[in-house]
């Protein structure tokens, strides 16, 4: 029988998975492999030099676990690519695309390398449209969300593809336990504990017809706590949009998914956006450097409640609720004034749904030098944030583990960032 490699990446999922499909319907063997290579991963973000962070590494290991069958190896991927293809005698290897530009860059290479031998084949299974069949009416790509969301949003994203079971093969492979993605210091146990990882049926219920009015509160449970299945690609947005979208109100939730497609669309054109403003006028904003200031918010010891149980949240659970994400971040680029790459780079490592798209998008919209991004001089209050989506003080009471006293006044500190503003235009 005719054998196809297939290269799971960040799509570690069974059902709608169009690499994977695509070799069913052809009928051939199918060897499913992965490959550990975070030197592969590596990004600047400023002074940062980034892989694969470390919640996100806990994360893999459990989505690793979920697929027992995967041939697991480690190291440069066009060289195990190559050996597998030697070991198995495959004739072709698909995958899914990524759209990182050091990933486009890597897959290229190695499709150009692979093409002299196999068949290679690569898919859409982790967008609903892929950026380049979007533009504007001058046939440039979006910069505004409306338009774009306007565009897309009754686009027919196809059906799901079935789910396929993998069998085990003969080939060797490394257990996920050698891959050695759990730290040592015990840090994730709440993490597992949180998620459920070490639990069989992990997912928590939501209801998305609630989303539009609960999605904002941080004091109640409202939102899909999707993004780190996503991100590894344990579900596609596919799955969820075709879930949802034919469900009464549920445009809120859904109109979110556009949010993600949006952030991939924007670091496609504008590769340099992981790294760089992408407002230029914002390239040469004078931050402050203080890295006692940075530790501080990083320890959720600002003195600022909200901020505080935030950054408790996200230490505890590898994941932070998107108003709270909103508010530390405004806390960080304007009230302490140190540069978004700190805060990016901290969310990098400590989130479980990493992910550099919505990251770099999320980040950039909040320090007022992204595409479509909140204007610079709305600088969140925390305790009015606070009030107003924390009303029962739950969150607050929940995830703040010590009151402390304010580590800058908030009215002083507005009017400093807003002099900052003025210096730059
Ligand atoms: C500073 C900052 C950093 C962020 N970093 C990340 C990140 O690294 N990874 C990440 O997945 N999201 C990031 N976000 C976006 C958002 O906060 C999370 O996607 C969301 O909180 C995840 O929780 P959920 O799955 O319950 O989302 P839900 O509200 O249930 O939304 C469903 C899905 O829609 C997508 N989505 C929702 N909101 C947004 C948004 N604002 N932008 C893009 N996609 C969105 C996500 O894939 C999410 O899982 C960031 C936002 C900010 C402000």
């Amino acid at each position: 029988m005719t054998k196809a490699l297939i290269w799971f990446r960040k799509d570690l999922r069974l059902e709608d998975n169009p690499a994977l499909d695509k070799a069913v319907e052809l009928g051939l063997e199918i060897i499913p492999v992965f490959i550990y290579a975070p030197q592969e991963e590596s990004f600047k973000l400023g002074k940062h030099k980034l892989d694969i962070g470390a919640a996100s590494k806990v994360w893999l290991h459990y989505a690793l676990k979920e697929l027992p069958e995967l041939i697991i190896r480690q190291g440069n991927s066009l060289e195990e690519l190559k050996k597998l293809i030697k070991e198995t005698g495959a004739s072709y290897v698909f995958w899914n695309r990524r759209y990182e530009p050091f990933i486009i860059k890597r897959d290229k290479e190695i499709r150009e390398q692979l093409s002299k031998q196999v068949t290679v084949e690569s898919f859409n299974g982790s967008l609903l449209v892929e950026p380049w069949h979007i533009k504007n009416l001058q046939g440039n790509p979006y910069k505004v969300f409306t338009p774009y969301y306007k565009k897309i949003k009754d686009i027919d994203f196809g059906k799901t593809c079935k789910k396929h079971k993998l069998k085990q093969t003969k080939y060797k492979s490394l257990t996920v336990e050698e891959l050695n993605l759990l730290p040592q210091a015990g840090w994730y146990k709440p993490i597992i504990d949180f998620w459920g990882l070490e639990k069989t049926n992990k997912r928590s219920k939501f209801k998305a017809d609630e989303y539009s009015e609960l999605r904002d509160r941080l004091d109640r449970d409202g939102t899909s706590k999707l993004a780190p299945y996503l991100a590894w690609g344990q579900v596609s947005p596919r799955q969820v949009w075709n879930k949802y979208i034919n469900q009464p109100s549920t445009e809120a939730f859904t109109r979110q998914l556009i949010w993600r497609e949006f952030s991939y669309y924007l670091m496609y054109h504008f590769p340099e956006t992981i790294n760089q403003a992408l407002n230029k006028k914002f390239r040469g904003f004078n931050w402050e450097k203080s890295s006692s200031n940075l530790k501080k918010w990083q320890k959720g010891q600002t003195g600022y409640p909200v901020v505080d149980a935030a950054m408790n949240q996200l230490w505890q659970t590898g994941w932070m609720h998107n108003r709270a994400r909103m508010i530390v971040a405004s806390f960080l680029t304007k009230d302490l004034l140190i540069h978004w790459h700190d805060g990016a780079a901290w969310f990098w490592d400590t989130l479980v749904d990493a992910d550099l798209a919505n990251n770099t998008m999320g980040w950039q919209w909040v320090a007022g030098s992204g595409a479509d991004a909140s204007p610079y001089y709305r600088i969140f209050n925390p305790e009015i944030q606070s009030k107003k989506f924390d009303p029962s003080s739950d969150y607050k009471n929940q995830w703040l583990k010590n009151q402390l006293g304010p580590m800058i006044d908030h009215k002083f500190a507005r009017e400093r960032a807003l002099e900052h503003y003025k210096q730059m235009t």
